[in-house]
């Protein structure tokens, strides 16, 4: 993946994206482009507002920027720093660390983390492109290091559901997400809304999966000992996404946020400038996302 976005270096981003004008620019295209519409009355028409790249509602007045509404609502960083960040997220094969992008971009570290966090919520899938094809389903366990209240360090697993559609020898896109237990709903509605109908689904035959059929799916089932089952490709995805989930984000609380933004990147893999596009437009559409509802 990597050496596909080779093309896409920092110094061709902030060529594009150096100044605090250029990401303005580039929001009021994202936001606005040529249909602007009143966020209060959704008048058509506006005139410009004292600050540069805000717009006036000529019926109702009301005054909007081009970060008010999206993630990049009421950020307290410069927007360069943004979206250095979001460049940062989008093309690194591995993400990227909050610690690290303080580093790099000299910002507090719970600054980097609260608006990395705030980047993966528009990482979520929309639900509007299920696999198609050969989809194998397989569910496996992640062990991860959580805090106690009391501090003391306490090893946990947690179970994950991962759907995998495999063209020639590879998985082209994937979906996954955690599991508190693999109760027969749970996984019927995450297959429902990630996989296409008309895809024939590969399991193990047992409780979850052997239901499917029902539902008017294709389904193949493998008895658990049979050694197809896990081919090669979908061992090595799991393997993968285990590998950078305990490596790189050893002390887990926001699973399934991972979980995004891993899918999120893999599922564009062949993109090369256009995941910036993606991922800066999805952050604009994306409603705001404040501090309080990253507490759990
Ligand atoms: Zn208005």
């Amino acid at each position: 993946m990597e050496k596909k976005f080779k093309s896409l270096s920092i110094a061709h981003f902030l060529s594009k994206f150096g100044t605090e004008n250029d990401c303005f620019e580039h929001l009021v295209q994202l936001k606005w482009g040529n249909k602007y519409a009143c966020g209060h009355c959704g008048n058509k028409k506006y005139c410009k507002a004292v600050r540069l790249y805000d717009r006036q509602c000529s019926r109702c007045s009301y005054i909007e920027s081009p970060t008010s509404g999206t993630i990049f609502h009421k950020i307290k960083f410069s927007l360069v720093k943004a979206f250095q960040i979001v460049y940062f997220l989008a093309t690194n094969k591995k993400g990227i660390s909050s610690c690290q992008l303080a580093r790099t971009l000299q910002l507090r570290q719970k600054t980097c983390w609260l608006f990395k966090q705030k980047i993966m919520r528009a990482m979520e899938s929309t639900n509007r492109h299920p696999l198609e094809g050969n989809v194998e389903i397989v569910e496996f366990e992640i062990g991860h290091i959580s805090k106690k209240e009391d501090r003391e360090l306490k090893d946990t697993t947690q179970k994950v559901l991962i759907a995998i559609e495999k063209k020639s020898l590879g998985a082209s896109r994937i979906y996954a997400t955690e599991l508190q237990d693999l109760g027969v709903d749970i996984c019927r509605k995450f297959i429902l809304k990630k996989v296409s109908l008309d895809a024939t689904i590969h399991a193990i035959d047992k409780s979850p999966f052997n239901n499917l059929k029902s539902e008017g799916l294709m389904v193949e089932l493998f008895d658990s000992s049979n050694t197809k089952m896990n081919s090669s490709t979908s061992k090595r995805v799991v393997n993968c996404l285990k590998n950078w989930i305990t490596t790189i984000h050893c002390n887990v609380k926001y699973l399934q946020q991972y979980l995004d933004e891993y899918c999120y990147r893999h599922n564009r893999h062949l993109m090369k400038e256009e995941i910036i596009d993606d991922l800066l437009g999805r952050m604009v559409r994306h409603k705001p996302a404040p501090y309080k509802t990253f507490i759990v």
